[in-house]
């Protein structure tokens, strides 16, 4: 990976020959050799699985990204220890974990539009600073009975995370992690200020840019508050986030649909001590949900069992199910017939790939007959 020009946090060109690691090195060593080669995932241009050494996964930082991140790093690496034990943990240690996941998740998607040497043809629009607890996000959290240690990624070889890094699962030793993050999946039903429409701009002076309209919002919770339904995890927390536009004429921040500084139930449902906006922490269980308001509140795991105890296949399968799933959210915008075309045809290989790929993970956890 010789040619990499930009800094993953910021996007601007490193100015120092500094190093980051994607994934860092402790997690490496607390999931087997860190000089191990590891499978990630899947070709499915070549059908073959994706290996190479998770240690060569690095890219440059600046200095100044670099060291504001280790904090980061710092804090979370008690926090997945914590969780390889099936401890309980605060609701601000969660929100750190959803910080480091947003990382990770793009990271992870820089990487691999360098190291699938750029199938989609994208350039990268974005960097790890710009999606950080930037939009609506979740975690669910699956113990398994796997005995060996290691390390895995999830759904961060497909087309789809390549169009947009919304979804993908971790698996860290014993543990499964599912993290989404995507546009107004859940604020809505948070009660938060949702827009009625979102449609992508796919060409023109706009290509690329998401279009939003009409924001309303009920002020009501809703259970299940999201949609798209996942085997039961352990903890399942959602945090809705409100998103901001900055002027270009004077640079200042509006957040789209409503203010928490003058909606006496946003200012209660979001976060103190944070960018406006973010709102506060939601634990779905299976038949309600809960605000979290106390930040030092422990969140213990809840128990699966019977019925609701699925096998690692299926629960990796959810990641691919998801991203078609996110993939329908939004609907294209163009004049253009071709356009429109391409677009539509695009979609459906898309959701073909991620489709087959779901599949043989379950067909791969089920018993043989
Ligand atoms: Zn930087």
């Amino acid at each position: 990976m010789a040619d990499v020009k930009f800094c993953v946090f910021c996007g601007r060109p490193p100015e120092s020959k500094n190093k980051e690691h994607v994934l860092p090195q402790w997690l490496l060593k607390l999931t087997g050799d860190p000089n191990r080669v590891v499978s990630m995932g899947y070709n499915y241009k070549s059908r073959t699985e994706i290996s190479f050494s998770w240690k060569s996964l690095v890219t440059p930082a600046c200095e100044a990204c670099n060291t504001e991140y280790a904090s980061l790093e710092g804090e979370v690496r008690p926090i997945i220890e914590a969780l390889l034990e099936r401890d309980y943990l605060s609701v601000a240690n969660y929100c750190t974990l959803l910080d480091w996941l947003d990382k990770v998740r793009v990271g992870l998607w820089l990487n691999y539009h360098l190291l699938m040497g750029n199938p989609t043809g994208i350039t990268p629009s974005f960097y790890i600073n710009s999606r950080l607890r930037k939009k609506d996000r979740f975690v669910a959290i699956y113990p398994t009975q796997e005995k060996n240690a290691g390390l895995n990624a999830h759904g961060v070889e497909t087309l789809s995370f390549h169009g947009a890094p919304s979804a993908f699962g971790l698996r860290i030793n014993n543990i499964f992690l599912i993290n989404c993050s995507s546009d107004y999946i859940f604020s809505g039903r948070c009660g938060f200020p949702s827009p009625a429409n979102m449609q992508l701009h796919l060409d023109g002076e706009s290509s690329g840019y998401l279009q939003m309209e009409n924001f309303k919002s009920t002020r009501k919770i809703k259970s299940p508050i999201f949609k798209f339904q996942l085997h039961k995890p352990s903890v399942f927390l959602l945090q809705p986030i409100m998103q901001s536009v900055i002027s270009d004429i004077d640079q200042s921040t509006t957040i789209l649909g409503g203010s928490p500084a003058r909606d006496p139930y946003l200012l209660a449902s979001t976060m103190k001590g944070m960018q406006p906006g973010v709102g506060k922490i939601y634990r779905q269980f299976k038949d309600h949900v809960a605000r979290l308001d106390d930040e030092s509140a422990k969140i213990r795991f809840d128990t699966i069992t019977g019925s609701e105890c699925k096998p690692a296949g299926q629960l990796v399968s959810q990641v691919y199910e998801l991203q078609t799933y996110l993939q329908g959210i939004y609907s294209p915008l163009t004049e253009n017939l071709e356009t429109r075309k391409h677009w539509n045809q695009r979609q459906k290989i898309m959701k073909q790939l991620n489709r087959s790929i779901s599949k043989s993970y379950i067909n791969a956890s089920s018993p043989k007959r």
